[in-house]
C-alpha cells in the first residue's frame, strides 16, 4: 500500500539485499546487455508549474530481464559494484544526448536530466574523464555546437556530504560547459541545506517520500516548505518528485516550488511516447 515502506528513514534499508549468487549472476547479465544493447531508456516529464508547460524530461534506464523489466534500483547497486556502472553511464550519456540532438533537429525544446551514479564519478580519475565522456559524445554526434545548455546532470545529495575540493571543480567545470546539476533525492541524505551554498548546483530535486508523506503530516509540510524557501534564498531551483495526488499537487504549489515529476502529470515513458506528447 502507499504508506508502507515509504518511511524517508527506510530509504537505504528499502533496497534489496541480494544474494551474492544472484549478485554474480545479474552481473553477467548486465555485462552482456552492454554488449548486444539491450537497454532502453525511458524519460518522464519534468513540468513546470507557472508556465503549465514540459520543461525537461529525466532520463531514466530500462532493461528487460529474462522476459520482464528489472527495477534500476535492483542493478544499478549491481553494476556500481562491479565497475559496469562506467560503461553504463556513458552509455546513458550518449543514448540520451543522441535523442537531444534529435529533439533540437525537430524543433522540440526540451532538456534532459541524466542520473549520474556517485560511484561513477568517484571511479573515473577524479572526474574529469566524466567531461572528457560527455565531450568525446558531443564530438561523435555533431560537428555544430552541441546544445550542453539543454543537459542537467543528477547527483544524489549523498555525493556532497564529502566536501571534495575535487568535485566542486568538476561540477564547476560542467557548469562552465553550459550543464545545469541537480542535486536528486535530497532529504534523504544528512546535508544541510546551508552546506548546499558550498557547492556549485542549480536545482535540487525533494525526494518523493517527503511529497508523499506531507498528506499526512503537517511536519513534513513544513520541512518541504522551509527547504524550499531556503533553497529559493540560495537561488536554488526547486523540483518536487513522486507527487501522484491532486493534494500533493496543491501542497506543492502552496509550498512555491516550480516544478513537479510524478505520475499525476506522467509516468515515464518511451522515447516515442514523449515525442508524440511534444509534437
Ligand atoms: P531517481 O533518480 O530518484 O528517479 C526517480 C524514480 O521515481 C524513478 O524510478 C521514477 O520512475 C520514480 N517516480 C517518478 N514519479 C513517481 C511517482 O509519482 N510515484 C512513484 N512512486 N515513483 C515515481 P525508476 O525509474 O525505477 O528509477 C529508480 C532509481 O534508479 C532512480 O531514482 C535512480 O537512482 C536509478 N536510476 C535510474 N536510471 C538511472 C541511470 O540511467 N543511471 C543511474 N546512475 N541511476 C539510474
Ligand atoms: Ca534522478
Ligand atoms: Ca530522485
Ligand atoms: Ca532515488
Amino acid at each position: 500500500s502507499k504508506s508502507e515502506g515509504r518511511n524517508c528513514f527506510h530509504f537505504f534499508t528499502q533496497q534489496m539485499q541480494l544474494d551474492a549468487e544472484l549478485t554474480a549472476k545479474l552481473h553477467n547479465d548486465l555485462k552482456f546487455a552492454l554488449e548486444t544493447n539491450a537497454f532502453e531508456l525511458y524519460y518522464q516529464p519534468i513540468v513546470c508549474l507557472e508556465e503549465n508547460k514540459i520543461v525537461r524530461a529525466e532520463v531514466l534506464l530500462r532493461w528487460k530481464h529474462e522476459g520482464a523489466f528489472i527495477s534500476p534500483e535492483v542493478f544499478i547497486p549491481v553494476a556500481e559494484s562491479s565497475g559496469l556502472i562506467v560503461e553504463l553511464g556513458h552509455w546513458v550519456r550518449k543514448e540520451a544526448m543522441a535523442s537531444l540532438l534529435e529533439f533540437k533537429r525537430k524543433g522540440i525544446e526540451i532538456g534532459l536530466s541524466i542520473n549520474v551514479s556517485m560511484y561513477e564519478f568517484w571511479s573515473h580519475a577524479l572526474q574529469d574523464c566524466l567531461v572528457t565522456s560527455i565531450n568525446d559524445i558531443a564530438v561523435d554526434l555533431t560537428t555544430d555546437s552541441f546544445p550542453f545548455d539543454g543537459i542537467t546532470l543528477e547527483i544524489t545529495e549523498s555525493l556532497l556530504m564529502k566536501q571534495h575540493q575535487h568535485l566542486i571543480d568538476a561540477l564547476q567545470k560542467l557548469r562552465d560547459m553550459g550543464i545545469e546539476i541537480a542535486v536528486d533525492d535530497f532529504g534523504t541524505g544528512y546535508s544541510s541545506l546551508s552546506y548546499l551554498s558550498h557547492f556549485p548546483v542549480d536545482h535540487i530535486k525533494i525526494d518523493k517520500c517527503f511529497i508523499q508523506e506531507s498528506g499526512s503530516s503537517v511536519k513534513q509540510q513544513a520541512l518541504v516548505k522551509a527547504i524550499t524557501t531556503l533553497s529559493h534564498a540560495l537561488d536554488l531551483h526547486v523540483i518536487a518528485e513522486g507527487v501522484e495526488t491532486e493534494e500533493e499537487l496543491q501542497f506543492v504549489r502552496s509550498a512555491d516550488i516550480e516544478a513537479v515529476q510524478g505520475y499525476y502529470f506522467y509516468k515515464p515513458m518511451p522515447k516515442q511516447n514523449l515525442l508524440t506528447l511534444l509534437e
